[in-house]
């Protein structure tokens, strides 16, 4: 081995390193900014390595190529980074896994055109298994992007027979993958391709609004193991390595989401799990509600002895996060026991209030989790849900025939008062109306979430 591939190869190995230590870092709120600087230190190294291990040998041509498309690429990811709200942040992530899907399958398809034909079986499974994967995340990332941004329904599509379609689809890919082995041929692997699209369209397509959390994090898996496939194809032990980080923590984080929607995680794997797409609720008459206003909550708040603030996807979109921490500072200087509970899928994506928090210097040691705060609602004088719907819908516990049914959610009902910040009585991301607004100890308080705080804050 020459020196630099020998140096090429070391800088492998420390950009490595500080992935695994970037995602130790990411698993807790303290260290989650210095999980983020290690992990773009490393990928700085991987990619100054790759691009010098590409440069050895190469063509001017291909050199001038390499430079131009990292040119285009790095504009491209400047503009859009510039440009997406925070609101938008899931649907890019969504965009992002299926550029990723299109890479291993072009990768796949040109390690085969160019050189694969005459390559031994393994390499032909790991061709094929490349670019199975890499279609399925590309166009179950592109049904997630649609879904996220509301161009397409949130309903999931419920096609007669949709279990035995997934499986006749996963029979004829391994009946197509064994044609391939045997004949180093084209045409099985093209019609795989087709199918594997389809099959990653109806897999997220099939997935209700309630249950997109854990397809999201689910993709973030299959992208990882779509980057460890095509590092297989390049034979790049680095892609190799980030692929199976990326594929192993993002299936554990679908198993953490699964455990905390109370929903199995190999019905989610199958796809079009939990609903039957009935939406239940729309048309039931809850009765009356009471409103209130920002005036009365600051006079409730002033005579509160322990306040739990439980935020949700409204709080991202009125970009509310800065008031919220304002208030929680003001309350907790009259000496009132402020917390926050978080539910494990508020918002759009996992963590996602709590990076709005931490964004608002709110104290991590006041950010509790749903399980750490449902215990102590009962005792809790006044709960201020803002923009939170689905996350503390009590339908989830009382109503079987529910989309959300069996999910865990914040109990904030047993709490002595609560307040719900919102614009309007429409439902939550998971179209069910919710029961909580029309309780007796309920009041809402209605308008953007962000005015409607700071006109507490004036008002105490
Ligand atoms: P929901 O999405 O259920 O509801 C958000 C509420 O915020 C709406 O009812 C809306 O009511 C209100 N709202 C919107 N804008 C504002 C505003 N400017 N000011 C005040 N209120 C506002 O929120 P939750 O966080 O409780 O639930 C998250 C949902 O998203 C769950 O169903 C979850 O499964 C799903 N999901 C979560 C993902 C994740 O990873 N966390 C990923 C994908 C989906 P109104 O319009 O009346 O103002």
């Amino acid at each position: 081995m020459g020196t630099d591939l020998a140096l090429i190869q070391a800088a492998y190995v420390v950009a490595a390193l500080l992935f695994i230590t970037s995602l130790a870092g990411l698993s807790k709120h303290e260290s989650a900014r210095d999980g983020n600087v290690l992990g773009m230190v490393g990928m700085a190294i991987a990619l100054v390595a790759t691009w010098w291990l590409a440069l050895r040998g190469a063509l001017w041509g291909n050199v001038v190529a390499i430079v131009v498309a990292m040119a285009i690429g790095a504009a491209i990811g400047i503009w859009l980074a510039r440009r997406v709200g925070m609101t938008q942040m899931p649907e890019l992530i969504a965009m992002l896994h299926s550029f990723v899907g299109a890479a291993a399958v072009l990768v796949g398809l040109n390690t085969f055109v160019d050189g694969g034909r005459g390559s031994d079986g393994v390499h032909l499974v790991e061709i094929f298994l490349g670019v199975f994967i890499g279609a399925v995340t590309f166009t179950g990332s592109i049904v997630a992007f649609l879904k996220l941004s509301a161009r397409m329904s949130s309903k999931p599509l419920m096609l007669p027979n949709r279990h035995w379609l997934n499986l006749a689809a996963l029979v004829a890919s391994t009946a197509l993958l064994v044609w391939f082995v045997a004949a180093a041929s084209l045409v099985p692997l093209l019609l795989m391709l087709v199918i594997a699209l389809a099959f990653g369209w109806h897999l997220v397509a099939s997935i209700g609004g309630g249950d997109m959390p854990v397809v999201v994090s689910m993709l973030n898996s299959y992208s990882g193991w779509a980057a460890a496939a095509a590092g297989f194809m390049l034979g790049n032990n680095l892609l190799i390595v980030t692929g199976a980080l990326v594929g192993s923590s993002g299936a554990y984080l679908s198993y953490i989401m699964c455990t905390a929607m109370n929903r199995s995680f190999v019905s989610v794997i199958a796809g079009g799990f939990g609903s039957d797409g009935t939406v239940s609720n729309v048309d039931v008459d809850y009765g009356e509600y009471r409103e209130t206003s920002a005036s009365e909550v600051a006079e409730l708040l002033t005579h509160a002895g322990s306040v739990v603030i439980t935020p949700g996807y409204g709080m991202a979109v009125a970009q509310a996060q800065y008031p919220v921490a304002d208030l929680t500072a003001k309350l907790r200087e009259r000496g009132i026991d402020v917390r926050f509970g978080i539910h494990p899928v508020a918002g759009r994506l996992p963590g996602h209030m709590n990076v709005l928090l931490a964004e608002a210097k709110v104290p991590y040691d006041i950010v509790l989790e749903m399980d750490e705060i449902n215990d102590d609602l009962a005792g809790v004088d006044v709960v201020l849900v803002i923009g939170a719907n689905d996350t503390v819908n009590p339908a989830a516990n009382d109503d079987p025939t529910s989309p959300i049914a069996g999910m865990p959610v914040i109990e904030v009902w047993k709490a002595g008062e609560v307040i719900v910040f919102k614009r309007s009585m429409n439902a939550g991301y998971a179209g069910v109306q919710n029961p909580l607004f029309f309780r007796d100890n309920t009041a809402m308080l209605f308008g953007d979430a962000k005015e409607r705080v700071e006109d507490i804050i004036k008002a105490l």
